[in-house]
């Protein structure tokens, strides 16, 4: 039985740089096994588009590991008792991961923690997945943050340099003869293909993610302030968010290249930065408030929303989840999510509240739509964003503040491109109508090829009616 040897259990952090578990195995041992544990009974099951995700990002990690000597064994069943099985078959002495910090996965960690140690094997975990771990950010009282503005000055004033850890040149090979599934054995992609679209939509894996980085930093970054809330726009945003939530790319790495590329800013370029840099506190609050209410998913954090009439479908729904409700806008987001398994934040926000205040559907019903249908989906951060439209979140939007989606659609997409790419039969009519197509004058619509409610739905709600209704629902509850 060999005493040098140590596994690395990985899980959402598919990256070899800034890995400090990987990194401490490698030091430290002569022997290193990298493990991948797919349980299909896992208490949170992964959502469809995250899953082919998963399965091209594993891939990726499998390639880069072998470009370091080593290569990714995968195995199938509750983590509990494969890493106990694989430790005693192995020798090893250890086991290291980084952290997670959502309910389910602290709860195994537990387990697993208890488990080596009874077979003498060490449990070692480190920090991985966020700037600052839960624990170290509370208030002076000792209580968690419930109101972000406080939460990023004190995290702005915790992290300072934020040091990284680089990537392994060659890894310790892995203990010969162990046996393996392959990646394609897990099952990750759909048996009916529907995968095409974000496979097209994006490059996967640990390099495509810091070439994104590269990218935004370039040409993103300067003026992320102006074009962040603009979804036509292809460099406005980053999009890192499903290699962050993969762990592709660490939230330190990030954090690191662009504080390094705001001391060379100035002015409005040196704040928008700093925006972005919030947009990653976001995240991090996110988390930090599931570590510290981890019913967020479920249910509301202000406890008056409890005996709000949410209804958790209705006739409408449908019409949603399939970018059919008229609103070119919340179409348009809604088709980006299913074909691309991604959707602009500002957008987000508009199909959100549409739902909600609009349709009067229950969050939870668009938390699990979302789910299921993005690439990026993450507990915390899912919650935390649908409790904030729903207005029954900490530090949430109020529910007062109902947005018109048509003037939001007129505001951030005034040329209608947005729209003109994801709902195609509206893209010959003038920005003009675009955005309410019922209402254009019927020699554009015949010019354009548009026939409101034949090729293109008339709206489903009527807004302002809509409005009052949830607005009226929101007062019986004060
Ligand atoms: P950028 O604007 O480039 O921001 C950089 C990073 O900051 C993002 O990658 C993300 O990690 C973080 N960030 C930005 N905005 C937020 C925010 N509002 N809350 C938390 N973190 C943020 N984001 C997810 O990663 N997973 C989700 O499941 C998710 N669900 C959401 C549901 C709703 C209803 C809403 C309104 C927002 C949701 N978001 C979610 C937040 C946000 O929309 C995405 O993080 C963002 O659109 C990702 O694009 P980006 O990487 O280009 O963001």
């Amino acid at each position: 039985m060999s005493k040098s040897t140590a596994i690395v259990w990985f899980r959402n952090d598919l990256r070899l740089a800034d890995n400090l578990a990987l990194a401490e195995a490698a030091k430290e041992f002569d022997k290193v096994l990298p493990l991948f544990i797919w349980w299909p009974k896992a208490q949170v099951h992964i959502g469809s588009a995250s899953k082919v995700w998963l399965h091209h990002s594993l891939l990726s990690l499998d390639a880069s590991l072998q470009n370091a000597g080593s290569r990714l064994f995968v195995r199938t069943g509750n983590p509990v008792k494969v890493l106990k099985e694989i430790s005693k078959e192995t020798g090893a002495s250890a086991v290291f991961w980084n952290r997670s910090y959502e309910p389910a996965e602290l709860q195994l960690e537990d387990e697993i923690k208890a488990s080596l140690n009874s077979s003498r094997v060490l449990a070692g975990h480190f920090a991985g997945n966020l700037l600052l771990e839960p624990w170290e950010a509370r208030k002076k009282n000792n209580t968690p943050y419930l109101v972000f503005t406080p939460f990023a000055k004190s995290s702005f004033e915790k992290l300072g340099q934020v040091h990284i850890v680089s990537k392994p040149g060659n890894l310790p090979t892995a203990p010969r003869g162990v046996r393996t599934g392959t990646i394609g054995s897990l099952e990750l992609l759909p048996t009916v293909r529907w995968d095409n679209g974000i496979t097209d939509a994006w490059q996967i894996g640990e390099d495509a993610a810091e070439r994104s980085l590269r990218r935004f930093i370039k040409n993103g970054l300067r003026n992320y302030d102006e074009t962040r809330n603009l979804p036509a726009l292809d460099d406005g945003v980053s999009r890192l968010s499903p290699h962050l939530h993969f762990g592709e790319i660490s939230p330190r790495q990030i954090w690191a290249a662009v504080t390094r590329e705001r001391e060379k800013l100035s002015g409005k370029e040196a704040a928008s930065a700093t925006v972005f840099l919030k947009e990653l506190l976001w995240r991090e609050f996110s988390h930090h408030l599931l570590y510290h209410f981890p019913t967020m998913p479920e249910l509301e954090l202000r406890e008056e929303f409890d005996y709000y009439p949410w209804d958790s479908a209705n006739e409408y729904l449908r019409a949603w989840q399939k970018g059919l409700t008229g609103f070119p806008i919340v179409d348009a987001g809604m088709r980006q999510l299913w074909q691309t398994g991604w959707m602009h934040n500002r957008v987000r926000m508009i199909v959100g509240s549409f739902l909600i205040k609009d349709l009067g559907i229950d969050w939870r019903t668009g938390e699990e739509w979302f789910w299921d249908t993005l690439v990026d989906a993450d507990l915390a951060q899912n919650s935390m964003n649908w409790q904030w439209v729903a207005g029954c979140g900490a530090d949430a939007s109020p529910f007062f503040r109902i947005f018109n989606p048509t003037s939001q659609g007129k505001k951030f997409d005034p040329e209608g491109n947005y729209i003109r790419k994801y709902v195609p039969e509206l893209a010959k009519l003038p920005a003009k109508w675009i955005h309410a197509p019922q209402d254009a004058p019927a020699e554009v619509l015949q010019k354009a090829g548009v026939a409101p409610g034949d090729t293109y739905p008339l709206p489903i709600v009527d807004h302002a009616t809509a409005r009052a209704e949830s607005l009226r629902n929101y007062k019986r509850l004060r």
